[in-house]
């Protein structure tokens, strides 16, 4: 891994350069297979992916950098294999970090080994064990949160979300850095009072399906208070949307504007005690892209947080049932203990469109994803509508979605259809 400072990522393959010569050319990394292309360099603060591996063993979910000794351009045996040009920072992966703070570098070395390739080779372990001890000999204290990650996506339940809030409230509120190129470190205590303000919104699967739709070509909006659901907020869609992969935005506000966070979920695949200190250092959300926004502002359809202004019209619109969820009671307690208001968790579904189940059963808790037993609408494009005073401002609204769900089942005509199709007329358009 390069400096951080003015690294550069392949925009083709994603994958980090590296740097040949004065002035530097960039080059693929002399151990990746590529498909022959040539690099196209752009800064690694562009991107929201690169495909970075863990310096120590090669995993490919590296998720903290730390600064340390430098170690540059060293061959590790005579299969002329591996040349790497580390420089000072090193990207480590969840594992690897574990071992390193439990004072295991043994463990460190055995697992670089084994996903190297190296086999029992007694001379590599004896090279990986020299690079490993170069680098953490000279170690920095601190280290960084990689957000560049891209995690398989986890999957976050409504029950879950006060957890999920209070864990990346901890992290805003804790010692490890992110990365200068989100520019949020200074406003990291307003941002967490903000999180420990919000309501939790939980985006169900057919809305997260409406939302996707919808902001495939959301046109520009313009920012308004009125547009939220609620001053601050968390919110989760029940699976990542957009090219970006999201699966969470939080709004806080921040004086006259307001802190729009994306986020990605990390951790999946992991388990045991890697797994478990993710969860307690970092938890389930990483932010990606961090935008301040104010009243009035223009956001442009294609921003990073345009899904959350198209589910944010969606639910001014009305085509949103909303309904508390159910607060686990060891939640409740934790809360009450600590002196806080119980956590507010909305289940935001599609109007009209909640399940019915045969009469007498009811979804155990926790039950995923319901099956759909009704068709409803859900595609369709933007038009811009006069609302507010004098009906001067202009709002995009959703309509002529088309039908999703089994042929046979009924389609929902007095819920969704009505609501998507004519949206809520203002009082103004009555005179
Ligand atoms: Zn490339
Ligand atoms: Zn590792």
């Amino acid at each position: 891994m390069k400096a951080p400072r003015g690294e550069m990522a392949c925009q083709i393959c994603l994958a980090p350069l590296n740097t040949l010569g004065v002035p530097p050319t960039y080059v693929h990394p002399i151990q990746l297979t590529t498909d022959g292309h040539e690099p196209v360099p752009v800064p690694v603060s562009q991107l929201d992916t690169v495909h970075r591996t863990c310096d120590f063993c090669g995993d490919p979910y590296p998720t903290w950098t730390l600064v340390g000794g430098d170690v540059s351009a060293v061959a590790i045996g005579s299969r002329a294999g591996l040349v790497q040009n580390f420089g000072r920072a090193w990207a480590a992966c969840v594992t690897c970090q574990t071992h390193i703070d439990d004072g295991r570098t043994d463990n460190v070395i055995d697992r670089a080994v084994r996903t190297l390739g190296f086999g029992n080779h007694p001379q590599a372990r004896e090279r990986v064990a020299h690079l490993h001890r170069a680098f953490l000999h000279a170690r920095l204290p601190g280290r960084t949160l990689i957000t560049t990650t891209a995690w398989p996506p986890t999957t976050i339940s409504a029950r879950e979300l006060p957890k999920v809030r209070d864990r990346l409230t901890r992290f805003y509120r804790g010692a490890d850095d992110l990365p200068t190129t989100l520019r949020i470190n200074e406003a990291r205590p307003q941002i967490a009072d903000g999180l420990d303000r919000s309501p939790l919104f939980w985006i169900d699967s057919n809305f997260t399906d409406l939302a996707e739709h919808a902001v495939a070509h959301l046109p520009d909006v313009t920012i308004s208070r009125d547009l939220m659901p609620s001053t601050d907020g968390l919110l989760t869609w029940s699976r990542p949307v957009t090219p970006r992969r999201i699966t969470a935005v939080s709004w806080t506000s921040d004086e006259d504007r307001w802190h729009l966070i994306t986020y990605r979920t990390a951790g999946a695949g992991l388990d045991g005690k890697p797994l478990q200190r993710l969860r307690e250092q970092v938890g389930w959300l990483t932010p990606i892209r961090a935008a301040h926004v104010r009243e009035h502002d223009l956001l442009p359809g294609d921003h990073p947080a345009a899904a959350l202004v198209a589910t944010w019209l969606l639910i001014a619109q009305q085509a949103a049932d909303i309904r508390p969820a159910d607060i686990a009671k060891a939640v409740r307690k934790a809360y009450a203990r600590a002196d806080r208001p119980a956590p507010q968790v909305r289940i935001v579904g599609i109007r009209g469109s909640r399940t019915t189940t045969p009469s007498g059963t009811r979804p155990a808790p926790g039950d995923s994803a319901p099956v759909r037993t009704t068709r409803f609408w859900v595609s369709g494009h933007w038009r811009n509508q006069p609302y507010g005073p004098g009906r001067s401002l202009r709002r995009p609204v959703y309509i002529n979605p088309f039908l999703r769900g089994p042929d046979d089942a009924p389609i929902k005509l007095h819920t969704t259809v009505r609501i998507l199709r004519s949206p809520k007329r203002q009082p103004e358009d009555q005179q």
